[in-house]
């Protein structure tokens, strides 16, 4: 039993008051609205329902439209035209009767009369290139929209139509009831354009030396829009920037092309023995059991001999893929093609490569080894890819992202050399558009409206892939690189756009048409902020969960933002309203640093700051005697002796009270501290972030401490923590590692370090 003498001190000194610090009471006012930032997002997210469950899974009623395609195209080469006749049979999954169906015609981006250039401002600039000058004032625009020959039902029945920009809308000759299908097709063509000088996502580049066009073909068809609980129909007009929204269905491709070319694109070649040669075939089955290397399918030399051919003849690559939210083919005939096995989980997956000799000697080395090591860090950190190939097309300027195919730069000089930026420009273009196939091919969001949900997400994982890559393979870092330079997910790269001009900021939660600096707003910042997430704020066990979770659940499936963020709490009991709030709500900026440390000794003798602060309650020291009292290092009180006393020479009361109350044995295990802080941490930041502290010792030692983001729940401006202890603190830094983003360090350390160069500028003013 422990006798208790001090009951009446215990009493007035309710919980650390020693050390608490003194809220100013503000003036009272109406209408306060809650603004504190911890505050749960029940107005910033839409209210849970039945078809999204408040834990961010689909809920019971959770439905999808589908849309299935039968397709003919065909290449015309010598006229660079490209035609199809479609058949889209439509599913109606939605509770909802529909009147009319909304279809894509993205081409028209392309169209003579296209608004897209009308809505970019433009200024008479005093010197230009002569092409510049040329295409700015002289070029006539090209005419590369849709021409859209028949919109009919099965029965061959007319359908009427109406089209505003790259929006068609067809209507129904009766309702489409749910559960109902609905078919029609729709005849069109259009001129195919020069995708380098516009950087355009599809197109051919044409290769002046041997008169050939290498084609990487995409949005080249009346895609369906996607019918959702969200947006009703999705028809944001495509102005150029913000990609597209797109169901899932399943495609039959029947593509006619010049006989001499190679063809590859979504879904499985079901005539390959019709469109390869023996050879081809041969090569092909090695391919499959090639887990090393990748094997060609087609050779340079062979490439190079096609190139030569210009055939009149036609061949048809039949294609199926089933459960893809798009399609999209390359074909030439200047194409190498090398294909090697990947195991993912325990299936194989083929990595594919297509390439002219222009990509040479860059793309046969690392292209598909890029693609292989891709599809194994995607699927270890979501699941495993579940299509049956993945294939890297080289296209100049190009890094664009279709099911199981995508278009990537990285071009060496003519010579064959190539810098450390063109390398690991084209591997982390591979890594990242091969990437894509997770977001947003498989868990499909909409990226018209959210371009952070598919490229936040994937530029996060991008940086985790490479840095996979650089330890499965290294040899493929230059020398002198010791890990991959990766350039959005490390927290430092971000920090300038962070603390730019917020007039040019946006908060990640914008759509993607309307930001400023789209780089940093839709793949840097959330990228950035997820492997925050991962790394400081949650810890890769909890959020490697969580995230695996996320693309389960909405793997085939439509998220939304809230899907995400809801997942990411729902599976790992970590209340994330206040990070999701500051990071993807606000253009807020990370800034924490330590404002003051004080340094306190134990003394029996009340001092001025004891008496202060008992005369502000109301009372004296003499009422309340025996009592701790703390003496400030350096104050009028302080007498060098307490700093050489141990705390119970100090203090007698605190001495008698452990006398009193413990046994010997029980003191034996008591904490004895020496030395007292008061470590005042101040926030000029908007973010609420956790603290990472790292303590030094005299003795050399450290500690690091995180305090969680919470401890700014009640003062989002300052606040402090008493630190005990038994070791003289020399040195306090805040994000030792720069692990936050933190935008202005010039605070985060105790005492304050003058930087290297200010210093050395001083030096030199000195020396004069
Ligand atoms: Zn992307």
């Amino acid at each position: 039993m422990i006798k208790s003498t001090y009951y009446f001190l215990s009493v007035l000194f309710i919980s650390t008051t020693l050390f608490s610090q003194n809220q100013e009471q503000q003036p009272r006012k109406p209408g306060h609205t809650n603004t504190n930032k911890f505050k749960q997002l029940y107005d910033e997210f839409s209210t849970p329902n039945m078809y999204r469950a408040a834990s961010g899974a689909p809920g019971s009623a959770y439905y999808q439209q589908q849309a299935d395609y039968k397709m003919d195209i065909v290449l015309d080469d010598k006229n660079t035209k490209l035609s199809g006749f479609e058949t889209i049979t439509y599913t109606n999954n939605s509770p909802d009767g529909l009147d009319y169906l909304w279809v894509q015609l993205d081409q028209n981006k392309r169209a003579k009369d296209s608004k897209s250039p009308l809505i970019e401002t433009s200024k008479v600039s005093p010197v230009l290139r002569p092409e510049q000058f040329f295409k700015g004032y002289m070029n006539n625009p090209f005419d590369g929209g849709f021409n859209i020959q028949e919109v009919k039902d099965v029965n061959g029945n007319p359908l009427q139509y109406m089209i505003n920009s790259t929006m068609m809308r067809v209507e129904l000759p009766k309702t489409l009831k749910p559960k109902e299908k609905f078919s029609f097709s729709i005849k069109w063509w259009y001129k195919i354009n020069d995708h380098v000088p516009d950087r355009d996502r599809s197109g051919y580049e044409f290769f002046e030396k041997d008169g050939n066009r290498a084609y990487v073909i995409a949005q080249f068809f009346p895609r369906m829009a996607v019918y959702n609980d969200v947006e009703g129909w999705q028809n944001s007009q495509f102005w150029g920037r913000d990609e597209f929204a797109l169901p899932f269905g399943n495609y039959d491709v029947n593509i006619t092309v010049p006989a001499d070319h190679i063809l590859d694109g979504t879904g499985k070649l079901t005539n390959r023995k019709d469109v390869f040669t023996k050879t081809m075939m041969e090569r092909f089955e090695k391919a499959k059991k090639s887990y090393d290397k990748p094997i060609l399918i087609v050779t340079q030399a062979e490439a190079e001999a096609a190139e030569k051919s210009f055939s009149d003849k036609t061949k048809t690559w039949k294609l199926h893929a089933d459960n893809v939210r798009d399609f999209a083919f390359a074909t030439s005939r200047k194409f190498i093609w090398d294909m090697m096995a990947v195991k993912i989980g325990n299936k194989d997956v083929m990595a594919v490569s297509l390439y002219p000799k222009e990509g040479n000697p860059l793309w046969e080395e690392w292209s598909t080894i890029t693609v292989a090591s891709t599809l194994k860090s995607y699927s270890r950190m979501t699941f495993d890819y579940p299509y049956h190939k993945a294939i890297s097309v080289h296209a100049k300027n190009q890094g664009m992202e279709y099911p199981m195919i995508c278009w990537n730069y990285g071009r060496p000089q003519e010579d064959g050399s190539y810098s450390d930026r063109v390398k690991y420009g084209m591997m982390s273009v591979i890594i990242h558009e091969v990437g894509h196939n997770f977001f947003p091919m498989i868990v499909n969001s909409d990226e018209r409206q959210w371009t952070w949900m598919d490229e936040g997400l994937n530029s996060f994982l991008q940086y985790v892939a490479e840095t996979d890559f650089a330890e499965w393979y290294p040899s493929a870092l230059s020398p002198g690189d010791d890990t991959y330079p990766s350039r959005r997910g490390p927290a430092k790269n971000i920090v300038q756009y962070m603390g730019g001009d917020q007039d040019f900021i946006s908060p990640i939660m914008s759509k993607g048409l309307n930001v400023h600096q789209f780089g940093d707003n839709a793949y840097g910042k959330p990228a950035t902020a997820l492997n925050i997430l991962r790394e400081t704020v949650m810890g890769r066990e909890l959020f490697d969960y969580a995230f695996k979770e996320y693309a389960h659940r909405w793997m085939f499936k439509h998220p939304t933002p809230e899907d995400f963020f809801r997942t990411m709490e729902d599976a790992s009991a970590f209340d994330l309203d206040w990070f999701w709030r500051g990071w993807f709500y606000t253009t807020d900026w990370v800034d924490i640093g330590i404002k003051e440390v004080k340094k306190y000794y134990v003394s029996s003798e009340p001092n001025q700051y004891t008496k202060d602060y008992l005369a502000k309650q109301g009372r004296s020291a003499k009422d309340l005697v025996p009592l701790v009292y703390m003496v400030e290092e350096g104050s009028e009180d302080y007498k060098e002796s307490l700093k050489k006393g141990t705390l119970l020479d100090n203090s007698k009361p605190l001495k008698e009270y452990l006398m009193d109350n413990f046994s010997e044995e029980q003191r034996k295990s008591i904490k004895e501290p020496k030395y007292f802080y008061n470590v005042t941490y101040e926030k000029p930041g908007g973010l609420v972030m956790p603290i990472i502290v790292e303590y030094t010792y005299a003795d050399g030692s450290t500690k690091r401490e995180i305090y969680p983001a919470e401890i700014w729940r009640l003062n989002d401006n300052e606040i402090s923590k008493a630190i005990a202890s038994d070791k003289e603190i020399v040195r306090i830094a805040v994000d030792p590692d720069l692990e936050t983003a933190d935008v202005d360090t010039s605070n985060n350390s105790w005492p304050k370090e003058v930087k290297q160069n200010e210093f050395d500028k001083f030096k030199k003013k000195v020396k004069g």
